[in-house]
């Protein structure tokens, strides 16, 4: 049966976003400026941060956030082996030395048992880097608590809309950490087709991170340009071209006004999945947790142990034209963790184990309730 193919992911694109996009290029200024100004303030808002910096993508954001933290050269930050590079390289970009810590089972979030081993055996560890995995938080109020003064930079490219339990009360993802970042890659829950965003409370650090964004030149371009008679500028550091576009920009804000909305479709595929596939019984389905909401970046499901082969069901899928992925093969088993950091598979076994059973199923807004089904029928047709 040739059916046309269904892909993993698709950003939901409609007339409000063509519409913003146009008129940005009808404008006549094309990079950073009013428009990204009011993106960083609605965002800012969205998620109850006092700044939004809006930058190129989530990996500029989060090497701007450890640079304006002081992390350097020899210093140490303690991360997950189960995300994407970027969480993990940008550490490198500063000389600085990553350690891991593994995850937890069932969740897929970091162990913060684990975490709190790995502080006491090595207390100079300066920062905390947790990722918060497909859509949930990872246990903040106990990771500030054995954090103690270390700062914790957040990855929130999976986390938007995201709220997580501290001491009893609900949080927005954005607004617990001292840093947060955030995608908007194309596949992510919204999109500036590329992009990303900071969000911090703390005025100084928001100043180190608007300076290093463009060149460390003491004014933006449209204050430059803008201003009457300001022609001067003044660079005092050697900063990075990490700015956004107005183009970009005017996507990510159209987007953002959907972003609740974007969750609840999602939220729906997701519970689609779990009613239908929770009878098969070769299939371990995605754990939420209680401290978190959960906005569904990932449907990351796995084969349960000594039943069929994860490759089964890999070429299942594959066969009928359904995009599936893996998510992630942990960096400790990639060459350059492994070889730099002397690490074997088995020293972050919870993240080994998940990797080698993980398949994750397409979860995208405009995906029909048909798509879903199609997905559903070709798992329940999996040989066991
Ligand atoms: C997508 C992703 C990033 C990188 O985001 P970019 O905007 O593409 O730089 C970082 N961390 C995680 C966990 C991601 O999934």
């Amino acid at each position: 049966m040739n059916r046309p193919p269904l892909p993993f992911a698709r950003p939901s694109i409609d007339q409000s976003d063509i519409d913003a996009v146009v008129s940005v290029l009808e404008s006549g200024w094309l990079t950073q400026g009013p428009i990204t100004r009011a993106f960083e303030e609605e965002f800012a808002q969205s998620v109850g941060a006092k700044h939004a910096i809006a930058v190129c993508s989530c990996t500029a954001a989060l090497h701007l956030a450890l640079e304006s933290i002081g992390i350097g050269p020899g210093d140490k930050v303690l991360t997950t082996p189960y995300t994407f590079t970027a969480t993990a390289e940008v550490i490198r970009y500063l000389g600085a030395e990553i350690c891991f810590a593994d995850i937890e089972g069932p969740s897929l979030l970091w162990d913060v048992d684990a975490v709190a081993q790995a502080l006491e055996a090595d207390p100079s560890i300066k920062a905390l880097l947790p990722v918060h995995v497909a859509g949930q938080a990872v246990d903040m109020d106990r990771l500030l608590s054995v954090a103690g003064d270390r700062p914790i930079i957040e990855d929130a490219a999976h986390a938007l809309p995201t709220d997580v339990r501290i001491s009893g009360s609900w949080k927005r993802i954005g607004s617990v950490g001292k840093i947060t970042c955030f995608s908007f890659y194309a596949t992510k829950t919204i999109t500036s087709a590329e992009g990303g965003m900071v969000t911090t409370d703390d005025d100084a650090l928001a100043d180190r991170m608007r300076l290093m964004r463009l060149h460390g030149i003491d004014a933006d371009a449209w204050r430059r340009y803008r201003e009457k008679g300001a022609w001067g500028y003044d660079v005092v550091a050697p900063g990075y071209k990490y700015n956004i576009s107005d183009l970009h920009a005017a996507l990510g804000r159209s987007q953002l006004v959907r972003a609740d909305h974007f969750s609840e479709l999602r939220t729906a595929i997701a519970n689609r999945y779990h009613e239908a596939l929770s009878e098969l019984p070769w299939i371990e389905l995605p754990v939420s947790v209680e401290h978190s909401s959960h906005c569904w970046h990932l449907y990351a499901a796995r084969v349960r142990p000594n039943t069929i082969d994860r490759q089964t069901v890999i070429q299942a899928l594959a066969e009928d034209g359904i995009g599936i992925s893996v998510h992630f093969k942990p960096l400790h088993l990639h060459t350059y963790y492994a070889e730099r950091y002397e690490l074997k598979p088995e020293d972050f076994p919870v993240a080994l184990d998940h990797f080698e059973r993980a398949f994750s199923l397409p979860i995208f807004m405009d995906m029909s309730a048909e798509d879903v089904d199609r997905v559903i029928n070709v798992l329940r047709q999996v040989p066991c």
